[in-house]
């Protein structure tokens, strides 16, 4: 492996490659920052894809644009190699309305979105015109563009989609997620299960319909519950409770109140193990609720019971689990799996150490929990405050972290006439 590295490093292709990266920067930051006023909150990402696209035609690509916007091209290899499929998230946190200007400070771009994907976005293009303006052949197909759908309630429904298709899943050996800028390898998925739960019952009023259940006293119920589950600590499982809505006044019992519940883990088995102690615990609240104004119905509502009126305490609460989110595990991967391996030899052969992150939440959770190798790493430039209004990008020096991407794409994939692909073609 280091072999094939010093082979690409000192040969001709990959040093006149690298050459053009860096006269290419001022052309990628010029296509970022016109990237990332194109608002593209998770599931309308339509306007930013279409541009994207129309950029990647410029370089002469012939583009894929999928139902749900995905954008990619395919670069041919010689034939006798891996197929890799490398993607960069077109999608932000930021909702449609969110104002975009870009705003400097020293070497410092400020604006919601810069960091996170949209750097990497850009930078896609970067890599597209350095593999054709090098002359570089690789044998492999390399697959690469911008993907919907990576955040928050996006769910990675993009790359989940492109996975969905038999002849992708078929087609593909190895996954890069082009995520951020840090110098982090990511090489397992954190999955997590999302829902809403939603509480509802009769209502009334708090004194003069006292004695009927209530949704807020379910809902609390199940909180405290759920606030006492025991995580495994063997491999990491959280949960948590994120919003609480619901109830109209204080004088009210409320008709209906809801919860928004997050739970992750790095083991299959820990998730859908804490996934069936919420489930039980959302219908014991309930249960327990609905059982503790029947328990008091002598003293308080039925006592006021006229014939043919449904006693208050009989009125019942009852709770909807809505999933929201649906984010598979992806097992981490061994240290020596060909594409970890790689990864980390081609950082090292451009200086750079990386950072094993182990498990995070990417879009590389979807093709390892279908057995199809994968990692996660940024891309060039520098940035920090990813999801925050504060959210900066330094572009200062583009192509000295971005040289590892292009250099782990010759190691996968080999180059005619220099080297042999490091990720084996998979069984299939
Ligand atoms: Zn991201």
């Amino acid at each position: 492996m280091k072999k094939t590295y010093e082979t690409l490093m000192t040969s001709d292709v990959v040093k006149k490659a690298l050459e053009i990266m860096k006269a290419d920067e001022p052309r990628t930051w010029e296509q970022h920052q016109e990237l990332v006023l194109i608002p593209a909150f998770s599931r309308h990402e339509e306007k930013r894809a279409k541009r994207f696209a129309e950029m990647l035609r410029a370089e002469g690509c012939e583009v894929t644009v999928d139902e749900v916007n995905n954008v990619y091209t395919v670069i041919k290899g010689t034939g006798d190699g891996p197929t890799v499929y490398m993607t960069a998230h077109i999608d932000t946190v930021f909702p449609m309305d969110t104002p975009l200007a870009i705003r400097q400070e020293g070497s410092r771009y400020y604006c919601p979105g810069i960091g996170d994907d949209t750097a990497q976005l850009a930078q896609i293009l970067t890599l597209v015109r350095v593999i054709r303006d090098s002359g570089v052949r690789f044998k492999g197909d390399l697959i690469i563009g911008g993907n919907v759908g990576e955040e928050g309630l996006g769910d990675l429904y993009g790359v989940r989609h492109f996975f969905s298709k038999k002849e992708n899943a078929d087609r593909v050996d190895g996954f890069i997620t082009f995520d951020g800028s840090s110098n982090g390898i990511v090489t397992g998925g954190t999955g997590s299960y999302r829902y809403r739960v939603d509480f509802r019952g009769p209502g009334g009023h708090s004194y003069g319909d006292f004695g009927m259940p209530n949704p807020i006293f379910a809902m609390g119920r199940a909180i405290a519950l759920f606030s006492q589950m025991k995580a495994p600590v063997d491999q990491k499982t959280t949960f948590s409770v994120g919003v609480v809505e619901g109830g109209t006044s204080v004088n009210s019992i409320a008709h209906d109140c809801s919860m928004l519940v997050d739970m992750r883990s790095e083991s299959k088995a820990n998730l859908d193990a804490e996934d069936a102690c919420f489930k039980q615990i959302v219908k014991q609240a309930v249960e327990e609720e609905n059982a503790r104004w029947l328990a008091d119905k002598e003293l308080y509502s039925d006592r006021y019971s006229k014939p043919g009126f449904v006693p208050l305490s009989e009125r019942k609460v009852e709770a909807e689990i809505v999933q929201l989110g649906n984010r598979p595990v992806g097992e981490i991967q061994p240290e020596d799996s060909p594409i970890v391996a790689a990864s980390v030899a081609a950082f090292r052969a451009v200086g750079v150490e990386p950072n094993m992150r182990g498990c995070s939440s990417t879009d590389a959770n979807i093709p390892i929990s279908m057995g199809i190798p994968a990692v996660g790493m940024g891309g060039g430039g520098k940035g920090g405050g990813a999801h925050s209004a504060g959210e900066w990008f330094d572009p200062t020096d583009i192509s000295a972290r971005l040289s590892k991407n292009f250099v782990l794409l010759c190691g996968l994939l080999g180059v005619e006439g220099l080297t042999d692909p490091l990720l084996p073609v998979r069984e299939k």
